[in-house]
């Protein structure tokens, strides 16, 4: 049982813990470097973790080198100057200027701490976006707002880690999709809304687990089914009406 050097709450550090740490340890000359055990608490550790990047905050605030207007990932008054994305990724600043010799004496990541402070942040993580202002951490998408961590999405809107998606909205992981509505971990989905863990499905709503369904609604575990509901099923019919 330890106490958290952050919150104090208490938690465990497991044999399994020990054995894993030990097996991570790097040698370097024959001399082993051992992982020291964690000071943090699980959750804090998470914190801690999850606060090295910046995903889903968005805040107004102008760019450090031409005065432009942005909705970045940084608020102002980040101690990091922070410039224009299309700025960032042109030849008006030199990254070279930046390069600082490294010091074999002092510890690794406190002098990449250091570099990190003076080199100059794009305002967003993005490649390749069009008409998606409110966004971040994205490539290739075109006519989004407030989707987050998506790759060729397009005309879309609160979706996190949306793929090759078209006209999704509040979708969370789903991937070669249109016309989704709040759909978790699904893929090549037409027309859906609220379905879960499922495959090929189209025209159907409140679905779990379920592959290649159409016309289905508050169904699970079904395969090549269609008009189902609530797993019976009905005529063609029976479902219309
Ligand atoms: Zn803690």
């Amino acid at each position: 049982m330890k106490s958290c050097a952050q919150c104090q709450s208490t938690y465990i550090v497991t044999d399994t813990d020990r054995q894993f740490y030990k097996r991570i340890s790097p040698t370097f000359n024959g001399k082993t470097y051992q992982i020291p055990e964690p000071t943090l608490c699980p959750e804090c550790r998470l914190q801690r973790r999850l606060s090295f990047r910046n995903d889903r905050k968005l805040f107004e605030r102008t760019c450090d080198k031409s005065g432009n207007k942005l909705i970045s990932m940084y608020p102002s008054g980040t101690k990091t100057a922070v410039y224009d994305r299309e700025i960032w990724w042109s030849d008006e600043w030199d990254p070279k200027d930046y390069g600082q010799a490294f010091d074999f004496t002092r510890p690794f990541f406190e002098q990449f701490y250091e570099l990190d402070q003076k080199v100059p942040h794009a305002h967003t993580i993005a490649f390749d976006t069009d008409n998606s202002r409110y966004t971040n951490s994205n490539a290739f998408v075109r006519n989004c707002y407030l989707c987050f961590t998506g790759n060729y999405l397009e005309d879309s809107f609160y979706c996190y880690n949306a793929e090759k998606s078209k006209d999704c909205m509040d979708c969370l992981f789903v991937y070669d999709s249109e016309l989704a509505y709040e759909s978790v971990h699904s893929s090549n989905c037409y027309n859906t809304a609220y379905a879960l863990h499922s495959k090929g499905c189209s025209d159907s709503m409140f679905l779990e687990n379920c592959t290649s369904c159409k016309n289905c609604f508050m169904c699970f575990n079904l395969n090549n089914k269609e008009y189902c509901i609530m797993n019976e099923q009905l005529t063609k019919e029976e479902y219309e009406k």
